[in-house]
């Protein structure tokens, strides 16, 4: 069995109500969260996970809105943690440049707590693996496979494939239909896929609005992402624009034009568990 939390649904743009890109996934005694969006901590700790519960952090790609808050996991992780234990870092290259930057800009604050609290000796601690693609992480009967996705101009960029005790879930990040991801969730028990409404980011005023057309899944490409890959159940998150509550059944009904099985939408904590 793997559950799935959406913890954050939400995307660049604003939602009170919607904490920015993450995602958690507990396989067996293991946690990971995929991306680490504006609020994820609190949200994490609404689903019952500190931050020093998290086995591991992957990232899918660096951009900001899938990592406003890591500098949040990374102090809150280091200040929770009685025993240090690294936080293990899974990203696309260019990740421990960003986390190095991160922990520079946390110098002040690493320096007041060590010097402030007698227990705390050592900076925080992290492990950051950077891949392109193959397998990331085998441990505790998990295994973690990734490949390269499509959000060019940005990249690398990943998508994880989590498999344990015969089940699997995949998440795609933000990505438009590649081969590389069509590979990675083929036959997974559930897609966990960021997607855009099309129909309504094309008519909006700001053209600086309307780009992101270009490196996103509609709804539409990602239910077919879920329908050639034989997907078990298709997660819709990354709403944009934020998904109004209420309207669920109008994104649903664009999924079900390419995808015949069960498509899960909602809100952040929304939870699906797949396998047995
Ligand atoms: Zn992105
Ligand atoms: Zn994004």
């Amino acid at each position: 069995m793997i559950d799935i939390t959406l913890l954050g649904t939400g995307s660049p743009m604003i939602d009170p109500n919607r904490a920015g890109p993450s995602t958690l996934v507990k396989a067996g005694d293991s946690v990971f969260l995929v991306d680490c969006g504006r609020g994820v901590l609190m949200r994490a700790a609404a689903a019952g996970v500190g931050a020093a519960n998290i086995t591991a952090l992957l990232l899918t790609h660096l951009h900001s809105d899938h990592i406003t808050d890591l500098s949040d996991v990374i102090t809150t992780r280091w200040v929770t943690t009685f025993v240090p234990t690294p936080l293990p870092i899974i990203g696309p290259p260019g990740t421990r440049a960003v986390v190095d930057a991160t922990l520079a800009a946390l110098a002040p604050d690493i320096s007041y707590r060590i010097h402030h609290h007698a227990d705390i000796t050592e900076p925080p601690s992290v492990q950051v693996y950077e891949y392109t693609d193959g397998q990331v992480w085998d441990d505790a009967g998990v295994r973690i496979t990734a490949a390269p996705t499509d959000h060019r101009p940005v990249e690398p960029t990943l998508g994880f494939r989590v498999e344990h005790d015969g089940a699997s879930v995949v998440l795609a990040g933000d990505t438009v239909p590649c081969a590389g991801l069509d590979e990675l969730a083929k036959g997974a028990n559930a897609l966990v896929h960021t997607v855009i409404r099309a129909d309504l980011v094309q008519q909006m005023p700001l053209q600086r609005i309307r780009d992101i057309l270009d490196y996103h899944s509609s709804v539409e490409q990602a239910a077919a992402t879920a329908a050639r890959a034989g997907v078990g159940t298709l997660v819709l998150t990354h709403y944009v624009p934020p998904l109004v509550p209420g309207q669920e059944d109008q994104w649903r009904a664009q999924a079900a034009t390419e995808f015949s099985g069960p498509v899960e939408i909602g809100d952040d904590l929304l939870r699906v568990s797949v396998g047995n």
